[in-house]
């Protein structure tokens, strides 16, 4: 079974140990998360600063 990881510097979940969007380190302890499918429409994405389509945790420790 695949683990989803979330970068603790952009949030960007994934299932590998460094972050693909950022090269920073992830880890399992997150929680909740919001999948952008259009970052120049959502407000989501504008407010936690996301340029970028993905998901994303909401809360990572
Ligand atoms: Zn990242």
């Amino acid at each position: 079974m695949k683990i989803e990881r979330a970068c603790k510097k952009c949030s960007y979940v994934t299932e590998d140990d460094k972050c693909p969007m950022c090269g920073g380190e992830t880890s399992k302890e997150w929680q909740g998360y919001v999948v952008i499918l259009d970052h120049t429409k959502s407000e989501i994405a504008r407010r936690m600063g996301i340029h970028v389509n993905g998901k994303f945790a909401l809360r990572v420790r």
